[in-house]
């Protein structure tokens, strides 16, 4: 009898956990590598949040809790929606996991029989369909390219809705584009969403906080009002707050749902870090000042970023209004063969040469479904994207 479960043969393991892993796997072994794979900020945790920490500990506060999160965060995460997003909830519709990831996987596990669809636009982050192949549904993919800067239009949502469409996973600013949906775009989409009652809407708003220029962010229940009774409004601590280490990720929704999702995790890890929680009301109820200071230091890198590569022939680098990535395309590298004798047929191709022969760590394209593309997280320090993207341009040059 074969070891694993044949739901598990249909999974593949995280490429941007992946990635990571292996460059530091280099580095130790005295390779000098510049990892732009981790979507993860380069900031500390604000003081004033890493003290509620510390006085979590200090104070006791060590003991489990409430499996689905503590009352005051819960109030927090309330106070978070009403005054951020305009959207009322109240501490039942709440979630609190052990970061947004156990939030998404809490909610399909909760909620997908074998059949159920769920629409996933692409480029995603490379969780949404392995989850979704986890739970036991059957991923959906739309794909949005360069062109349409990474947005899918109102048209292809509606041609990919079905009688069996469960969810709609919308992400924005996204992971791995960086691309925002305005609030006319996301209308557009919502419109169509009214549409449909039977399917739910699974909104990823984590990078809610780094959006750029004058770009506004917003989110689908603030929106169309209507859809508040069947939209999972998911949101986390750790890009914003620097706090990916903490493991904190929240959702608010329809109570049923959340009662779902609380008996998923009862049955699995339980309450997330108690001291971690703790921390976490002190990230949504203290200062926000900070934030516009990662704003200003993000965009800066995207810039840097941005400008360089679209000086490299063969590389196209779209503005993206959020997040901390990039993903050009490298449409016009593929075929060619690396300094180092690499066939480049792939952009999977283009990463591997690119990590062995320059120790710059990027990841693959085809691991957020749309190729021949690569993601860079430039949430890293503004030497080491520069030194990266001069890394880059020279392996693109040697490209024959
Ligand atoms: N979300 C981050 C990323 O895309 C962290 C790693 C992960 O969980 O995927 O790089």
């Amino acid at each position: 009898m074969d070891l694993l479960s044949t739901t598990l043969a249909r999974v593949k393991p995280s490429p941007t956990v992946a990635v990571t892993a292996l460059a530091a796997e280099l580095r130790a072994a005295g390779r000098d590598i510049i990892s732009l794979g981790a979507g993860e900020p380069d900031f500390d945790t604000p003081r004033h949040i890493r003290e509620a920490g510390i006085a979590a500990i200090e104070t006791g506060k060590t003991r489990y809790t409430t499996v689905d999160g503590i009352a005051e965060l819960k109030q927090a995460v309330c106070r978070k929606f009403a005054r951020e997003n305009g959207l009322t909830y109240t501490p039942a519709q709440v979630s609190v996991a052990s970061g947004g990831k156990q939030i998404l996987y809490n909610a399909l596990m909760a909620t997908l029989n074998p059949g159920d669809e769920v629409i996933i636009p692409a480029p995603y982050w490379v969780s949404y369909p392995d989850m979704v192949l986890l739970a036991g549904g059957t991923p959906v993919v739309i794909e949005a390219g360069v062109d349409a800067g990474f947005r899918i239009t109102p048209d292809q949502l509606e041609a990919a809705i079905t009688p069996k469409t469960k969810w709609f996973i919308f992400n924005s600013p996204s992971n791995p584009t960086g691309a925002g949906y305005d609030r006319a775009a996301l209308k557009g989409l919502t419109d169509v969403l009214m549409r449909h009652p039977h399917v739910q809407v699974m909104t990823d708003d984590m990078y809610e906080h780094l959006v750029f220029d004058a770009f506004e962010f917003c989110t689908p229940a603030q929106v169309e009002p209507k859809l508040y009774d069947r939209t999972l409004t998911c949101n986390g601590v750790s890009k914003a707050y620097a706090m990916t280490g903490w493991r904190i990720g929240y959702a608010a929704g329809p109570e049923k749902l959340i009662a779902a999702m609380r008996k998923v995790q009862s049955q699995s890890t339980s309450n997330p870090c108690t001291i971690s929680q703790w921390a976490a009301v002190a990230a949504l109820d203290g200062p926000q000042d900070f934030l516009a200071d990662f704003r200003t230091i993000f965009q800066r890198r995207r810039d840097l970023v941005v400008a360089a590569l679209n000086a490299i022939p063969g590389i196209t680098c779209p503005v993206p209004e959020g997040a901390f990535y990039v993903y050009p395309s490298i449409a016009g590298l593929i075929g060619k063969t690396s300094a180092g004798g690499a066939k480049i047929a792939t952009d999977e191709d283009f990463v591997t040469a690119l990590l062995e022969e320059t120790g710059v760590a990027v990841v693959f394209g085809a691991a957020f479904g749309l190729s021949p593309n690569f993601r860079i997280s430039y949430a890293t320090s503004d030497d080491a994207l520069t030194e990266a993207c001069a890394r880059i341009a020279d392996f693109c040059a040697g490209l024959r």
